[in-house]
């Protein structure tokens, strides 16, 4: 398992155009078809249509409904008992035993028990509680080593900037909503001597919390951005990004350090939000469903020859770019042999990095 990889550190891939997961396993026995998560699939069940699709007895209670639905919402996701169901529209069983959650890009309800059967959807629904995530990001303007000197300007802030944003949100939508950053930005003017004690160019941990005087607690995932590569050298950097804890040589906090792999950042980041803009989702992966919630029991993915469940995409038949593998890790809707496997909004509004780190509730 990768929380079990030494210090935490997880390579990420992926220089030459190719920023989703190195994934070299695949697993002949695993569907490879696109699961029930994805919209092309919406209204599949994982049994083909959910328990009472289709049938002249189907309708139960209202009987008469031209359809009977459970949320109507683009990307809508069905639960039942934190068991995923279904994509929306989905088909109101006629045992509506059991707790049944309704999510969607915009949010999730808990779809209560006295509401309509018909077509209901997120208005009849009570929300489901949302949980802050604290991110502090930290732009490194000035980063040196082995004689390479790389600078950040305005564009380059700009464009990073973007992705950062983009990331953040695109894990909010994801999440449903359950989860909400709360942002500290930093920027670091001042150069910083990057280290190798792995044999490849990092910032150091231990600056990490003398940057903004971190303690355990404060945050939930540190973002340190800086550029790898200029016109004139590059550090040379086997990674795009990388993920670290949480552990106490993280400051109790999951870290992520990427390294901007181009010399032309706005063009970098502009090519990645065409094709795969998911470095930093992939790396707080890393973080939240391996190292968090998979070490306290959320269901994971099998691990790749490498032993990362995040590293393992195309052994459950996933593709590039990777936004729909890194959705479905999210959302818990990953088919696996028994069920499903991610996160899932069971897991999304518990305890966060930074409330273990402080000890003020866990998983
Ligand atoms: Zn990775």
């Amino acid at each position: 398992m990768s929380r079990a990889a030494g210090p935490g550190v997880l390579l990420v891939a992926l220089l030459a155009g190719c920023p989703g997961p190195d994934v070299t396993t695949v697993d002949a026995g695993r569907r490879t078809d696109a699961g029930p998560g994805h919209a092309a699939d919406a209204g599949a069940g994982r049994d083909g249509g959910g328990p009472d699709a289709g049938g002249p007895d189907a309708a139960g209670p209202d009987a008469g409904c031209d359809a009977v639905t459970i949320g109507d919402a683009p990307g809508g996701v069905v639960y039942r008992d934190g068991v995923f169901q279904g994509a929306t529209p989905w088909p109101l069983p006629d045992d509506r035993s059991g707790t049944w959650w309704l999510g969607t890009d915009q949010g999730a309800w808990h779809i209560l028990p006295d509401g309509p059967a018909c077509q209901f959807t997120a208005a009849d629904g009570q929300p489901l509680p949302t949980k802050t995530w604290r991110a502090l990001k930290i732009t490194l303007r000035d980063v040196t080593f082995a004689g390479c000197d790389l600078a950040l300007d305005a564009a380059d802030e700009a464009a990073i900037d973007q992705l950062f944003t983009d990331s953040l949100a695109t894990i909010e939508t994801d999440a449903f909503q359950l989860l909400q950053w709360d942002v500290t930005e930093v920027a670091v003017d001042a150069p910083l001597t990057l280290v190798a004690p792995s044999g490849y160019p990092v910032v150091d941990l231990d600056d990490v919390a003398a940057l903004d005087a971190v303690v355990p607690g404060d945050y939930d995932v540190i973002v340190l951005l800086f550029r790898g590569v200029s016109d004139d050298c590059t550090i040379d950097a086997p990674y795009f990004g990388l993920a670290y804890g949480p552990e106490a040589g993280t400051h109790g906090a999951g870290i992520i350090q990427v390294q901007m792999p181009q010399a032309d950042i706005p063009a970098l980041v502009d090519a990645l939000t065409l094709y795969d803009p998911g470095v930093l989702v992939h790396e707080w992966l890393h973080i939240a469903l391996e190292n968090h919630f998979g070490a306290a029991g959320a269901p994971l993915p099998a691990p790749d020859e490498g032993g990362s469940p995040v590293h393992n995409a195309t052994a459950y038949g996933y593709e590039a770019p990777w936004m729909d593998w890194y959705r479905d890790l999210i959302r818990g809707t990953v088919p696996d042999d028994d069920g499903t496997v991610g996160i899932g909004p069971a897991w999304l509004p518990q305890c966060t990095v930074r409330e273990q780190a402080a000890g003020l509730c866990a998983l």
